[in-house]
């Protein structure tokens, strides 16, 4: 450092926040991480799955390193109504091998593991301090401000989280973020004998399940439910949209109370130990809710950049965190070495992204995360219809068979099928 200023200071040391410390790092920059939370993941909370193409461009041993669970060879989608459950299971040796890779992962010891990462590499850590206030000279962030103490910084990552104060004091979103734009997620994480998990969810040793979860399980409303296995634990939980679920009477901890108490939910986690609780804001606005990314100084990263998406049968923004973070810091690094952090420079930020998966991929779900908030009809009238054809398939008690046809087209005609049609365009238009 020719100064005394970090070449980066970076708040936050989740995904986003700790990768970007070890590349810089790497790159022998000077850099600062500061992280509120006791230790990196004490705070931070996810549903359990990461995809890890984003994980291994940074870390190509990470198979052998990093702490990870199992790796997801079952997939599950259910649609749940108020008396049934229709599940569709899928399994595949493409889950098994290539490219296509994901895994359960619990917070704390992967943020803990990316954080050791960082600092091996000669970042610097504090914890337990939140970042209150950003330095502001003339338009450029110059740092930050926590506990009274100022960190002067050439550049500042943002990476502090889908509940960014920074963000607006950076000048860089227009307001908060709106209700329909957030969801509220929570999640226990209950421990059972690795041989117990195995046999109910039908897996083979140190493979793994996620099953999501759309309809009553939110009481009809906008959101769903989430379930990974881990090594000898299940992580499970619900997500519900924080509009939707303040127009309902029912208080999201008993939405997940009463579906755990369902006949065909109970068994999955009969005789677990409850080892931890925790809560966190989702963004689930998509592409249109993302900040600016860069301004004079500044940065911004992850969450925190909103880059996080829930398409029902997948939900990711640890992958986007990781690669904003990597992206972030190349983009540092580049400022840095030639000595200019203004807005134009670190406007390379944002080109990268649009280059790559991050925002071509929320680009092209833009008009998702509206699709779903708008029609409730995916979390209420279709998980009961489809029940109900299952039921005229299933059920014989002894009265004359109706045809096949008439046994389907029945409850499809209480829902419309005009309406379906449109349903489904829509749906078709908007993924
Ligand atoms: C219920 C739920 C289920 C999810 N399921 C999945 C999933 O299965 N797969 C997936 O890929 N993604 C999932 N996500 C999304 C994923 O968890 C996030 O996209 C990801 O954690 C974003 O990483 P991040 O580093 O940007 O932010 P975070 O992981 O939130 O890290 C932000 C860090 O900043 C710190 N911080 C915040 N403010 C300050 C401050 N002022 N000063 C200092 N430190 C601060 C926080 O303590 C935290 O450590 C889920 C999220 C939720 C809530």
């Amino acid at each position: 450092m020719s100064d005394d200023r970090f070449d980066c200071v970076i708040v936050g040391a989740g995904c986003a926040g700790s990768v970007a410390a070890y590349q810089l790092a790497s790159a022998g920059m000077a850099v600062l991480v500061v992280e509120r939370g006791p230790f990196a993941g004490a705070k931070n909370m996810t549903g359990g799955r990461i995809y890890t193409h984003s994980l291994e461009k940074v870390f190509p041993n990470f198979r052998d390193e990093a702490p990870l669970q199992r790796r997801i060879t079952r997939e599950k989608i259910s649609l749940v109504a108020p008396d049934s459950m229709f599940t569709v299971d899928f399994t595949a040796d493409g889950l098994r091998e290539g490219a296509a890779e994901s895994y359960s992962v619990l917070r704390g010891p992967f943020d803990q593991w990316l954080a050791e990462r960082a600092e091996t590499a000669g970042a610097e850590f504090i914890y337990g301090i939140a970042v209150d206030d950003l330095i502001i000279r003339d338009g450029k962030v110059c740092g930050i401000i926590a506990d009274g103490d100022e960190v002067e910084a050439r550049v500042t990552i943002l990476a502090d989280g889908a509940n960014s104060q920074l963000v607006q004091k950076a000048g860089l979103a227009q307001g908060r973020p709106q209700p329909h734009q957030m969801a509220v997620g929570l999640k226990e994480t209950l421990e059972l004998p690795a041989s117990v998990i195995e046999d109910r969810f039908s897996l083979n040793p140190g493979e793994g399940a996620a099953w999501m979860f759309a309809g009553d399980c939110t009481k009809g409303r906008f959101g769903g439910g989430f379930l990974y296995t881990n090594n000898d634990s299940i992580s499970f939980g619900l997500v519900a949209g924080i509009q939707s679920a303040m127009e309902g009477n029912v208080p999201v901890y008993q939405m997940f109370e009463d579906f755990k108490r369902r006949l065909d939910i109970a068994p999955l986690i009969k005789d677990a130990t409850l080892v931890e609780y925790s809560g966190h804001m989702v963004p689930e606005g998509g592409f249109a809710m993302i900040p600016g990314l860069y301004g004079d100084g500044v940065l911004v990263a992850g969450d925190a950049a909103m880059l996080c998406m829930n398409l029902g049968y997948s939900v990711r923004g640890m992958d986007f965190a990781i690669t904003s973070g990597e992206l972030a810091a190349a983009t540092v690094a580049a400022a840095v070495e030639a000595d200019d952090e203004s807005a134009s420079r670190l406007a390379s930020y944002k080109a990268q992204l649009e280059d790559c998966y991050v925002l071509q991929d929320l680009k092209r779900f833009a008009k998702f995360p509206h699709y779903m908030e708008s029609n409730t009809r995916i979390f209420n009238e279709y998980p009961v219809m489809v029940g109900e054809m299952m039921m005229n398939l299933f059920a014989v008690d002894g009265s004359p068979e109706r045809p096949l046809k008439q046994k389907m087209t029945e409850p499809l005609k209480r829902v419309g099928l005009m309406q379906l049609a449109r349903d489904a365009m829509g749906g078709v238009k908007a993924l």
